[in-house]
């Protein structure tokens, strides 16, 4: 699960970690109620307005914009709330922006000079082992840095049996070339990070820019965070800071079903039991010229309800042209899947695309049977070949 900033900021501050301080506005009227309270709390008399949307990469799409006084809070608020922010990570479809969160400027010019830090742990699933990776090349694409000079990212892996050593929190402080107070405050800002990291049990923690400010302080200007869905039922106060819109809409839908469903761009949707199955089926589709529009893994039990719930989720994806249905009746029978097909495809009505049926393993021949006698407009094929045929036989017949 994905937080916004400003939540990942509040979870770092209780760890006592710095941050560049802010409040979360969604209107410009509270945007400039919040500027005067962080000018009264902070004594900033400059603010920095922060789009809060579930992706990185905002300030170069226009979302992260400095205020010099209230008025241009105020616009550059109205201005950045309500825009589609559209950044390398969000598609070209771009995120609304509901929230912004009006912050301290926290880079004013001091005796010596501010600096930008990149800091993140994630588990490296290889290793087996969180690992720290840390560079100073700070506020930058971290991709475009390990793409071009991969030397400048350093990597700290910790064993999970002794945890973070103090040696390796100095050992990052030091990498960033950092002295006197400067140093000890990076110490405590790794330690601290590192702790905040494991108690939420988060798979990724980024901190781009961490910042060194002019008085040698050091703190965090962005957060991002990655928490363990797992895990999410032990941190019961956590999941409450999940943000349903800015999920897709359509896995969401899935998520109340309990169907493991992914979005895809293709024109081909499936519908398949087990997720392996799921994975193999999608490669038949490439494979016969389509593309997948999802992943779906409709679970070991698939019932009429299920199938039912499937299809509509599918349909309400206006790319889908077929849809390939493959299951393998090993503890569901496939009579009763080809039984919900059909009710599903009546209670639904109005299916305009075609519907591929491949049913094999427990009393497949009776679900074979009841789909060809259904009288709908649905294909059954028995081998995953037959299956890939007509995909691509439907695909050139909607093309046509
Ligand atoms: P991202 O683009 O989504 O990663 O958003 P960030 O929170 O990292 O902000 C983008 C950039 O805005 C940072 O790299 C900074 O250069 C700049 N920025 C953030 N906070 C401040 C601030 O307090 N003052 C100034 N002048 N710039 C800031
Ligand atoms: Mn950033």
């Amino acid at each position: 699960m994905n937080i916004h900033e400003y939540q990942a900021k509040d979870i770092l501050k209780s760890y006592g970690v710095r941050i560049q301080e802010g409040i979360v506005a969604e209107t410009p009227e509270q945007a400039v109620e919040a500027a005067q309270r962080l000018t009264e709390e902070t004594g900033t008399s400059w603010h920095v307005i922060k789009a809060q949307i579930h992706a990185g990469g905002r300030g170069k799409g226009g979302g992260v914009k400095l205020a010099k006084n209230l008025e241009q809070v105020k616009d550059i608020s109205s201005q950045i709330l309500g825009m589609t922010l559209v950044t390398h990570q969000t598609g070209p479809e771009g995120k609304l922006v509901n929230k912004v969160l009006v912050a301290q400027d926290v880079y004013y010019p001091g005796e010596s000079e501010t600096k930008e830090f990149y800091l993140s742990i994630l588990l490296d699933r290889a290793k087996g082992q969180n690992v720290i990776m840390a560079s100073t090349e700070g506020g930058m694409d971290i991709e475009e840095v390990a793409e071009k000079t991969p030397e400048k990212i350093i990597k700290e892996w910790i064993d999970p049996a002794v945890g973070l050593q103090g040696f390796q929190a100095r050992k990052v402080a030091f990498a960033f070339g950092l002295t006197g107070n400067a140093f000890k405050e990076m110490v405590k800002f790794v330690t601290n990070l590192y702790k905040a990291y494991i108690d939420i049990d988060a798979s990724m923690f980024e901190i781009n820019p961490v910042l060194k400010t002019s008085d040698d302080k050091i703190l965090a200007v962005d957060a991002k965070v990655d928490i363990d869905d797992s895990a999410l039922f032990r941190h019961k106060n956590l999941a409450d800071l999940r943000d349903i819109s800015e999920e897709d809409p359509l896995e969401v839908e899935a998520g109340e079903h309990n169907l493991n469903y992914v979005k895809l761009d293709g024109n081909v949707g499936c519908m398949v039991n087990g997720a392996g199955l799921a994975m193999a089926t999608m490669d038949i589709i490439k494979l016969s010229g389509g593309e997948p529009a999802n992943f779906l893994d409709v679970g070991g039990s698939a019932n009429a309800q299920t199938v039912e719930a499937g299809f509509r989720i599918i349909l309400k994806d206006p790319n889908v042209k077929a849809i390939l249905i493959n299951i393998f009746g090993g503890i569901v029978r496939c009579d009763r899947v080809a039984n919900g097909v059909v009710e599903a495809y009546k209670n639904i009505g109005d299916i305009r695309v075609p519907i591929i049926v491949r049913l094999q393993g427990t009393n497949a021949a009776e679900g074979a049977r009841i789909i060809d006698e259904s009288g709908l407009k649905v294909y059954s094929a028995v081998v995953l070949k037959e299956a890939a045929e007509k995909v691509k036989q439907v695909l050139a017949e909607v093309n046509a």
